[in-house]
C-alpha cells in the first residue's frame, strides 16, 4: 500500500465517519481526489488505493493528463471554465462542477449535443457572496432554473459551492446549510429533485457532509501541499 492511497483510505473513513454523526449512508458520498498540479506518476499511485474519479481545475492540466492514464478513471472539471474551452473538456469528463452562467449552460448545451455527450452539471452558487468568486446567486438560479433545467443535452443534477476562505471549517457551516436550504426550495419550485451538493474541501468536507454533501472536492489532504502550478501550456 503506497502512501497516497493511505490518504485516500484515511479520507474515505472520516467520510463514512461524518456520514455517521449526521444518521446518513457514507454509500451516498462521493469522494472526487482533486490531483491539480499534481503529476501523472503520482495520480497513478492514488488510483492503487483504489480509486477511480479525480478532479481537476485547469484545462490545459485535464488535457495532458486523461490521455496518459487509464481509461477506466472518471474525471470531472470543478474550475472556472470559459467558453472557448468547452468542446475540449467535454470528451474527457463525465460531470462539471462549475456551471457559474446560463450562458455557459447554454453553450455547453449546443456543444454537448455536437459531441454526442450528456454531462452532468452542478449549477455553482456563490451562497457566501464573496466577491471573489464565480457562481449564480440565490436570486439569479431562482429566476434561472427553469431555463437550466430545460436543456437536453445537460443534465442538472445538483448545486455547488466554494465558501469564502475561513479561519475554522465551523465557520463554514452554514453556507453549506444555506446550499442545502436553497436546494430544498429549487426541488419543491421546480419539481425536480436536484440531489447533488457538492461542497466541502480538504480543511472542511467532514462539516460539508454533515450539512449534506453528496460528493466533496479534496486535494491537498489526499496529495499534500501543491506547490503552484503545473508547467502546462499556462493559457487558462
Ligand atoms: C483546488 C480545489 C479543491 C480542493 O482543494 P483542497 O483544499 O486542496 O482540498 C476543491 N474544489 C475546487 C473548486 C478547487 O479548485
Amino acid at each position: 500500500m503506497t502512501d497516497l492511497a493511505d490518504q485516500i483510505l484515511a479520507v474515505r473513513e472520516r467520510i463514512a465517519a461524518a456520514a455517521a454523526r449526521a444518521n446518513r449512508s457514507a454509500d451516498g458520498i462521493e469522494l472526487i481526489a482533486v490531483s491539480k498540479t499534481f503529476p501523472v506518476e503520482i495520480i497513478r499511485e492514488a488510483c492503487r488505493a483504489p480509486h477511480d474519479l479525480f478532479g481537476e481545475s485547469k484545462v490545459q492540466e485535464l488535457l495532458a493528463k486523461v490521455p496518459e492514464l487509464p481509461s477506466h478513471l472518471r474525471w470531472h472539471f470543478i474550475g472556472h471554465l470559459q467558453t472557448n474551452k468547452i468542446r475540449k473538456v467535454v470528451p474527457l469528463v463525465e460531470a462539471i462542477h462549475s456551471i457559474d452562467s446560463l450562458a455557459l449552460a447554454r453553450d455547453l448545451e449546443r456543444i454537448a449535443a455536437e459531441a454526442g455527450r450528456r454531462p452532468d452539471v452542478y449549477v455553482q452558487v456563490n451562497v457566501g457572496e464573496d466577491a471573489a468568486k464565480f457562481g449564480f446567486t440565490r436570486e439569479s438560479v431562482r429566476r434561472d432554473l427553469e431555463a437550466l433545467l430545460s436543456l437536453e443535452r445537460v443534465s442538472v443534477i445538483g448545486l455547488m459551492t466554494i465558501p469564502p476562505l475561513a479561519g475554522q471549517p465551523e465557520d463554514n457551516r452554514r453556507h453549506f446549510a444555506a446550499l442545502r436550504e436553497l436546494r430544498d426550495q429549487l426541488a419543491i419550485a421546480s419539481g425536480t429533485p436536484l440531489p447533488g451538493l457538492s461542497m466541502g474541501m480538504s480543511d472542511d468536507y467532514e462539516v460539508a457532509i454533515e450539512e449534506g454533501a453528496t460528493i466533496v472536492r479534496v486535494g491537498s489532504a489526499i496529495f499534500g501541499r501543491r506547490r503552484g502550478t503545473l508547467t502546462v501550456k499556462a493559457d487558462d
